[in-house]
C-alpha cells in the first residue's frame, strides 16, 4: 500500500515512520496550519526535515496558510474538543488531497502517537476527510509506542514542544503549568 503519512513533529514521526514504512511505500506529508507562531512551525518543521534527511525519507511540506486553519475553527475557539474535530479535519484533509493528486492509496496520521488526543475525534475526521478525497484512512493507534518516542527523541536531542500547536493550545498548557507550579507550592506550605 501506498501511505501518506500526515506528520505533526519530528518526534511523533519517529515510531509510525517505522511502523508503517516496515510494509509499505511511505511518504511524509507535513500539513499544519495550526501551529502558532510561524518560528514555531519553522522550528517544528526543521526538526522533522533534519531528522527525515539523516534517514534519506521524502517529507513534503504543504503550504503553511494560518488563515484557513482561523477558519477552520472560527467559532470553536473556547470549544477545545470541537476546535480539535475541525483542526484534524483541516489537516486530514490537507493530507488526502495531496495523496489523492499523488496517486497514494490512504492516509496515516502521527497524531495517534499522542495521549493527550482524542483517537475517536481523530477517526472520525480522517474519515471523513480521506472520503472526500477518494483515498482509504489509516486508522492507527500508536499510543503504546509513546514512551519509546519520548525515550528517543530525547537521545537525539530533538526539539520537543510543550504546547499542542495553535495558540489557544499555548495558552491552555501555560494555565496548566501555572496552576500546577501553584499546587505544588500550597503542598511545600
Ligand atoms: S489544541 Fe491542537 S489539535 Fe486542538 S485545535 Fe489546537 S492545535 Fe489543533
Amino acid at each position: 500500500m501506498r501511505i501518506m503519512l500526515h506528520a505533526c513533529c519530528g518526534p511523533c514521526l519517529l515510531e509510525p515512520w517505522d511502523a508503517l514504512s516496515a510494509d509499505h511505500e511511505v511518504r511524509v506529508a507535513y500539513a499544519n496550519p495550526n501551529i502558532h507562531p510561524l518560528a514555531e512551525y519553522e522550528r517544528r518543521r526543521d526538526t522533522l526535515l533534519g531528522w527525515a534527511a539523516s534517514q534519506g525519507i521524502e517529507v513534503d511540506e504543504l503550504a503553511y496558510e494560518p488563515e484557513s486553519w482561523d477558519r477552520a475553527v472560527a467559532g470553536l475557539e473556547d470549544r477545545p474538543g470541537e476546535r480539535c474535530r475541525a483542526c484534524f479535519r483541516l489537516r486530514l484533509g490537507l493530507a488526502a488531497a495531496h495523496a489523492a493528486e499523488l496517486g497514494y492509496d490512504a492516509v496515516a496520521t502521527t497524531l495517534t502517537v499522542s495521549p493527550w488526543q482524542d483517537p475517536d475525534a481523530i477517526r472520525e475526521a480522517g474519515a471523513r476527510a480521506c472520503a472526500e478525497h477518494g483515498v482509504e484512512f489509516l486508522v492507527t493507534d500508536f499510543r503504546e509506542r509513546y514512551p519509546e518516542a519520548t525515550r528517543r527523541s530525547r537521545e537525539l536531542g530533538m526539539y520537543r514542544q510543550n504546547y499542542c500547536g495553535c495558540r489557544y493550545s499555548d495558552e491552555e498548557s501555560r494555565q496548566q503549568r501555572e496552576r500546577r507550579r501553584a499546587e505544588r507550592a500550597a503542598r511545600r506550605a
